[in-house]
């Protein structure tokens, strides 16, 4: 056949999954694999034999003729790697392992006050943990060229076989500058800046070739090429379906996060607010403590089904709830010290369910409006991904506290950003 493909391929927290779409944007293939019981023993190890056996599962003939890759992976997750051989110098730290205090302090006395490569899962406390222990100090004195990678960075080299290259996204929680386009003095006067990825390109821009060992590896042809990545919750964001400014995505996982593509960058540490760089425009997000997990202390998701049904949207409580498993809010609110509001108790349980919905629906309102307030574009429109997106009592609810549209997000083609 004649048609080009291009591959998409999201390492997400438990497994991965790659989608093919052909050049009329119609999926071709699109499977998942989990990392296995073992992964965890060796993470670089399973998330390389994913990616090549991902690939090994396409049809041939779609995998012979891919004009373009690109991949994401978890946010923050860093790897420590000799660019001469692909080896790792330690393991891994995963996107959610916390640095120790002495990283911590480290970061803050460099950054600005409160920055995002501040946070104690940051790869810029990763990195400063490694450099603390001496890992890199002593794997370049015994002859190693150690480079720092992120998970996506990783993956990309095992294709392309560029160890110094990676992505505005993924480069963000290090400390690069995307709107500078470039790392900060404070950062790259520091002496293990020399491990950064020194070629940080836009996500989905070309980057290189996939290398002639890659090639007879995967039966990808030579002339494919190998994109730029990004982290696995933009490559949600875009799958979900949002490409205009004021398009949001409000995520009712366990915890209620909210995502909007944007005109103008919004930055504030005080409430957790910080912004993605997506081609011109930003996206800007911010995560509440509110969310499914309450529900889940009270209901299992069969009850929440059936007591749904029995809220009468045309009563509305007005409940001056919020929502907590335990104290403490940042965003809207930042208030350390918040203590969980749950009282008056209806006798009724879909009363007191519909006040908790309600009161969600309020709090994700002001979330929007703090955005705005903050200087980001307004909201036009919210796609809803995860848990709760399937209540749609809770989507009137949301829709008439927020005054725009409310639709489910999309499924799925996390890996697809090669082709926005
Ligand atoms: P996570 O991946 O963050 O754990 P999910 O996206 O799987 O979360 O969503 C799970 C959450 O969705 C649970 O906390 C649960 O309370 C909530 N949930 C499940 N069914 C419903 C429902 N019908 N209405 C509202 N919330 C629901």
């Amino acid at each position: 056949s004649t048609s080009k493909y291009f591959l998409g391929i999201d390492f997400g927290t438990s497994g991965a999954r790659v989608t093919v779409i052909d050049d009329a944007g119609s999926t071709a293939a699109d499977h998942k694999q989990g990392y296995g019981p073992d992964g965890a023993a060796d993470w670089a190890a399973a998330w390389e034999r994913v990616l090549f056996e991902l690939v090994a599962a396409l049809p041939q003939d779609v995998v012979a003729n891919v004009g373009a890759v690109a991949l994401d992976g978890t946010s923050a997750t860093a790897m420590l790697v000799d660019a001469a051989t692909g080896r790792q110098l330690a393991p891994p730290k995963l996107y959610n392992e916390a640095q120790g205090a002495e990283a911590v302090a480290a970061a803050k006395a460099i950054a600005p006050a409160s920055h995002t490569a501040t946070a104690s899962t940051s790869t810029l406390c990763k990195l400063l943990a490694w450099h603390q222990a001496g890992t890199w100090q002593a794997a370049a004195a015994a002859g190693a060229h150690p480079r720092l990678m992120h998970q996506a960075d990783w993956l990309a080299y095992l294709l392309h076989g560029r160890p110094d290259v990676s992505d505005w996204n993924n480069a963000l929680k290090l400390g690069f500058d995307p709107a500078a386009e470039a790392y900060p003095q404070w950062l790259s006067s520091q002496e293990y800046a020399l491990l950064f990825p020194s070629t940080v390109v836009a996500p989905s821009a070309p980057v290189a070739a996939v290398t002639a060992a890659a090639a007879s590896r995967t039966g990808l042809p030579r002339s494919c090429m190998v994109c730029g990545g990004t982290t696995d919750s933009i490559a949600a964001f875009v799958a979900a379906g949002v490409s205009q400014v004021g398009e949001a995505v409000t995520s009712l996982g366990s915890t209620m996060a909210v995502k909007l593509l944007s005109e103008e960058r919004v930055d504030d540490a005080a409430y957790g607010v910080y912004s993605h760089r997506l081609g011109d425009s930003w996206l800007v997000g911010g995560a509440s403590n509110t969310g499914g997990a309450v529900l889940r202390q009270h209901f299992s998701n069969e009850q929440l089904q059936q007591l749904s049904q029995r809220i009468n949207l045309a009563q509305p409580l007005g409940l001056d709830y919020y929502p907590l498993v335990g104290p403490g809010e940042r965003f809207p609110v930042n208030d350390p010290g918040m203590q969980p509001r749950l009282m008056p108790r209806p006798d009724d349980d879909a009363l007191f369910l519909q006040g908790m919905l309600e009161s969600m629906s309020r709090i994700e309102a002001q979330a929007y409006q703090l955005l705005a307030q903050l200087g980001a574009s307004k909201v036009t429109s919210v796609l809803t991904a995860g848990g709760g997106a399937v209540n749609d009592k809770w989507t009137a609810m949301r829709e008439a506290a927020l005054g725009v549209p409310v639709r489910p997000a999309q499924q799925g083609e996390g890996g697809l950003l090669c082709v926005v």
